[in-house]
């Protein structure tokens, strides 16, 4: 990897006070025509005569990945004085793009379109507008250090939501306040015909937040109050746990569109969440919700206030360092759940049973954790993240796991800060320490290992660069259960189902057969050495009969059912590229499903750490 200059300040000003090194860039997006996915840019940028060099953002922050879309990049012309001018893009990096500006020109103009994914950012009634996507930058000056004049023009009767500070509308197009490049691309732009704003500031909480809603349709908009109060039980619940806020105001983003790609990612004043249309008002919303939009709120302190070191770069353009995203992401994994679990919005029951089931689905019987320790999963994301290529597979190769994994090893730090300081001590405190201090706005504060050990240590004194090391390097085939087990639980296996909405964690035969199946019977996973996986079933292979019949999933359940009582083996007839096959699964062990249960010989520490906090 290449060996980046470490930032030296510990806080990094995101450019709000902006210091003009580089002439105003003037960024006007068109995205009337976004419902055909096509959205028309001109930027005008201060040049010099001469060699310039721009680039279309690569590393993009919170995605840990060069994956900037740049393949969408399309119609682009540059022109000096209303002439064109040739462009051309770097041999060695394809978001690198080269022009000549010729003598006495002092402005390079661009124009340029964005082609929307189909099923990404874009329905045909609303657009998640991530500003990186959409801007070319200069090299040589840092992203905090480039000024923008950003202008929107939205369809006719949409209606918009940021964190970013609007100067003035006319008409259909909004101009906003000359901000950083760094502040811009973390501050995207939610539109939509069917729009909706939901206040979620607690009572007594001086920093406004809200819920901008966009959907597909006016009847997705309909949040219930117990969904509502959940959310701003969370904000009250955040200002409790961390004691501080490092943002002016804060937007949850919200996009609801079976149209769209379901995920999060965290920005210092807002977060751009995308669930289905109908996740709102579904049963299980509060789940759903929870589930998402507590992590992403919780990465304003834990991901853009405090960051790994090595993952925060000048620019777009220079790798990030990904071996800290136990810290980044796992921390947050854990913080989440217990903000969605203590605001009500997940019950004691769902937080327990969702931590069954990470811990299920990361051991015992994942062969991928004897060869690859819990730290590559994060050394090795840029590579095989969420758009890394090979499918399946996950319990030999392992996929993302210091988002689950860190979860449980925070999870255990927490009960360990509770026992060595004899509960005088919680996270709660290591998170004001770790979190806190002044607010002023989005502002990085960037911390190394070491760094990170030392305030644990200052907390609860104990040995927390070997207990971490040993956690992250570790080889064993079984997952870290020490918190759920210092909590006053333990892991159990019953033929109950797990209780979540959704089936969260993985469907129940991938803890018996070692089959994790699609809605079509595709094969998610085949645990390696598991019992299908010997049968010759692996991951892409199409599961189509159960004993005979044409399979559904509930005569699959049946069969390992049967199969309990018998000595007769399962018989599945399957697909593998076009060939039909049938494997013989000597399986008797009846349907295992994960579940915690109470260990009465110690308190139960971790109910505690999931009770309300707030207005007491
Ligand atoms: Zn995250």
């Amino acid at each position: 990897m290449i060996q980046l200059r470490r930032l030296s300040l510990p806080v990094l000003a995101l450019g709000l006070a902006l210091p003009a090194a580089y002439g105003q860039i003037a960024l006007t997006v068109d995205t009337t025509h976004s419902p055909e996915k096509i959205l028309h840019v001109r930027e005008a940028i201060p040049v010099h005569p001469g060699p310039v060099t721009l680039y279309y953002p690569k590393w993009i922050p919170g995605e840990h990945a060069p994956d900037g879309p740049v393949t969408a990049l399309s119609g682009l012309h540059f022109f000096a004085d209303g002439k064109e001018i040739p462009w051309e893009r770097d041999l060695l990096d394809v978001f690198t793009f080269h022009v000549d500006v010729p003598a006495g020109v002092t402005k390079l103009d661009a124009a340029y379109d964005y082609i929307e994914s189909e099923g990404f950012s874009a329905s045909d009634k609303l657009l998640v507008l991530e500003w990186n996507e959409v801007a070319l930058y200069p090299a040589g000056t840092p992203s905090a250090q480039l000024t923008y004049d950003a202008t929107l023009v939205l369809p006719e009767g949409w209606k918009f939501g940021t964190s970013l500070p609007v100067d003035r509308e006319e008409g259909n197009r909004v101009v906003f306040k000359p901000i950083s490049f760094e502040l811009l691309v973390d501050s995207p732009v939610i539109e939509g015909q069917y729009y909706r704003v939901v206040d979620l500031t607690p009572p007594g909480e001086p920093i406004h937040h809200e819920l901008d809603l966009a959907a597909d349709s006016e009847a997705a908009l309909a949040i219930t109050p117990a969904v509502q109060q959940g959310l701003t039980n969370v904000v009250a619940e955040s200002g409790v746990l961390f004691g501080a806020r490092h943002y002016r105001d804060y937007h949850f983003l919200l996009a609801l569109s079976d149209h769209v790609a379901h995920f999060g990612l965290e920005h210092h004043e807002s977060n751009d969440s995308r669930l289905p249309e109908r996740a709102l008002i579904s049963p299980g919303a509060g789940f759903v919700v929870g589930s998402l939009l507590p992590h992403e709120f919780v990465h304003s302190w834990n991901g853009k206030f405090r960051r790994p070191a090595d993952l925060t770069t000048p620019d777009f353009e220079k790798p990030m360092e990904t071996d800290m995203l136990w810290g980044y992401e796992g921390l947050t994994d854990y913080l989440g759940p217990m903000l969605a679990a203590r605001s009500g919005l997940w019950t004691p029951e769902e937080y327990r049973e969702y931590l069954a089931s990470i811990a299920a689905s990361l051991g015992p019987g994942r062969p991928g954790r004897t060869w690859r320790p819990l730290v590559d999963t994060a050394t090795g994301e840029p590579a095989g993240g969420p758009g890394g290529g090979v499918r399946g597979w996950m319990s030999w190769r392992r996929g993302v796991d210091y988002y689950d994994e860190g979860d449980l090893v925070w999870l255990e730090a927490a009960t360990i800060i509770h026992q060595v300081t004899r509960g005088q001590k919680s996270i709660d405190d290591f998170c004001h320490l770790f979190h806190g201090g002044a607010n002023n706005g989005p502002e990085v504060k960037t911390y190394t290992f070491d760094q990170l050990v030392a305030d644990l240590n200052q907390v609860a004194p104990y040995d927390w660069a070997h207990f971490l090391h040993e956690r992250l390097d570790s080889k064993s085939p079984d997952a870290p259960t020490g918190g759920i087990e210092n909590g006053g639980w333990k892991m159990s296996w019953s033929a109950e189902p797990i209780h979540l909405p959704g089936r969260r964690g993985n469907a129940g035969d991938t803890y018996s057969i070692g089959l994790q199946l699609g809605e079509e019977g595709n094969v998610v996973d085949s645990i390696v050495g598991g019992p299908a996986y010997n049968a010759g079933i692996t991951s892409a292979m199409k599961v189509i009969g159960v004993n005979g019949r044409l399979y559904n999933h509930e005569l699959l359940e049946d069969a390992i059912k049967a199969a309990q009582d018998s000595t007769r083996p399962i018989t599945l007839l399957y697909v593998t590229d076009d060939y039909l096959r049938t494997a013989t699964l000597d399986y008797h062990g009846g349907p295992r499903y994960p579940h915690l249960t109470r260990d009465d010989s110690k308190a139960d520490y971790l109910d505690e750490l999931i009770k309300a906090r707030a207005g007491k």
